[in-house]
């Protein structure tokens, strides 16, 4: 989500004749996306913003500016204590980026501005596609979340969940699609209740539908998914869409049920593997990856073994796990038994060690394979290699030319290294 408003800020910025520099000594305007959902992310921007400090007395004319959800969550700590930094924009606001910079050029004055705007259709309905000419684009469907899970501040710095319609969304699709755009990734807290919040709108999985008969349309994704709202309607769509890709995010956080209750999750253990179970009846060969949270407040080491044999049980094809940390103003800053960080670094560990080797194996498993690749970056460090990804999700690399950029091909893969596969292109689909 960040990366792609992120994308959006520079295209509003390239429209109005700013160019990109690779230097930040030659900047004009320095312009941070910050990420809030854990308390290092958080970190990294204020140490960022110190070290700008030298950079503006530098060049008192460059223009310093702190947007999304650190932004949100921290404008005024920023605005008290960081005389260099010019402008701090919400999660809601990004739209304006243009206005803001004009008049702080004009006005010389800081500007600070954070509030949440439910009156427009959703902010994100403005963003212009970015000028990127890649073969994959994500299109943000809705934005905020209403779940409020205790440990997340994600509800608090980027407001009420708040779909767009979904003919601004075939609208746009059918626009990248048209720009050459191959596969298409919906954006989402909790893709899963689009539409609930209008009483005109379809449901998600219609949407995934309409979006799947688009022509010239090769895959669809989407992240993410709430376990709790994944529908038998959904689970269906994988077996029926030819453009949904074999894959799905899905957030567990937890194998205890005494913890999922605690964090608010609204499922249980057994109903997250029976959703697991009907996905892969549905998509034999779905890739499932999820999110993990070690040391939630009370996480007792029975309630962690517990994460570890669902671990054992579902067999990932990857996860992303953290270390809990406090972000206010979230519930359970004030819950009691807090982990101390020792235990959660040992947990953190020892879930990814027990991980490791079901990842390589599930990707030794394609080793030999014919697999569809959407082949779209080449490699900084071989000039003659490319790189793609396969419908399940993973990275390949190909020994192929520039020309290869944008194809969509079937690899015969030939070797499995631990976060990517190697192999040659057998075929070009188109
Ligand atoms: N909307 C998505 C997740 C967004 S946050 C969902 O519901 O799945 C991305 C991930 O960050 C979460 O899945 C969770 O694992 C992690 N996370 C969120 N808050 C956290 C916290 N306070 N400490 C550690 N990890 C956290
Ligand atoms: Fe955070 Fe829960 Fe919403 Fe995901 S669903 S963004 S974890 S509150």
């Amino acid at each position: 989500m960040n990366v792609h408003d992120t994308e959006y800020m520079a295209s509003l910025l390239e429209k109005a004749g700013y160019v990109q520099t690779r230097f930040p000594q030659e900047a004009d305007i320095y312009l941070i996306n910050t990420c809030a959902v854990r308390q290092k992310a958080e970190e990294k921007v204020y140490s960022l913003l110190g070290r700008l400090k030298f950079l503006k007395r530098k060049r008192p004319n460059l223009i310093i500016g702190v947007g999304g959800c650190v932004a949100q969550k921290e404008a005024e700590r920023i605005m008290a204590k960081m005389p260099h930094v010019d402008l701090v924009f919400g999660t809601h606001q990004i739209y304006r980026l243009l206005e803001f910079i004009e008049k702080i050029r004009e006005k010389k004055e800081r500007i600070c501005c954070i509030d949440f705007n439910y009156e427009l259709e959703p902010p994100c309905d403005l963003f212009p596609i970015p000028r990127e000419s890649s073969v994959r684009a994500y299109i943000t469907i809705m934005q905020g979340c209403n779940n409020f899970c205790t440990y997340c501040i994600v509800p608090y710095v980027r407001g009420r969940e708040v779909s767009r319609k979904s003919e601004q969304i075939l609208a746009e699709a059918q626009r990248l699609i048209d720009r050459g755009v191959k596969e298409i990734i919906l954006l989402g807290q909790n893709v899963n209740s689009y539409g609930q919040d209008r009483t005109d709108e379809i449901s998600f999985p219609e949407l995934l539908r309409r979006l799947d008969k688009l022509p010239g349309l090769k895959r669809l994704r989407f992240i993410t998914s709430h376990p709790k709202d994944i529908s038998p309607e959904l689970i269906q769509a994988f077996g029926e869409l030819e453009t949904l890709c074999e894959q799905i995010h899905l957030p567990v956080q937890s194998g205890s049920d005494r913890i999922l209750k605690r964090m608010g999750r609204k499922y249980t253990r057994s109903d997250y593997l029976r959703k697991i179970e009907a996905l892969r009846k549905v998509c034999p060969n779905i890739a499932i990856t999820t999110d993990l949270i070690v040391g939630f407040p009370g996480e007792t080491d029975a309630d962690f073994r517990q994460t570890l044999s669902l671990l054992e049980e579902v067999q990932f094809d990857a996860i992303f796990a953290f270390k809990y940390s406090d972000r206010p103003p979230a519930k359970a800053v004030s819950f009691p038994d807090k982990i101390d960080e020792k235990t959660k670094a040992e947990r953190l560990t020892e879930v990814l060690n027990l991980q490791k080797p079901i990842t390589e194996k599930k990707n030794k498993a394609k080793e030999g394979k014919i697999l569809e690749v959407l082949l779209d970056t080449h490699s900084k460090r071989n000039p003659d290699q490319v790189a793609g990804r396969t419908r399940c999700n993973r990275i390949v690399n190909v020994q192929a030319g520039l020309e290869f950029i944008g194809k969509l091909v079937e690899v015969k893969t030939k070797e499995a290294l631990p976060h990517s596969l190697r192999g040659e292109v057998v075929k070009v689909l188109g």
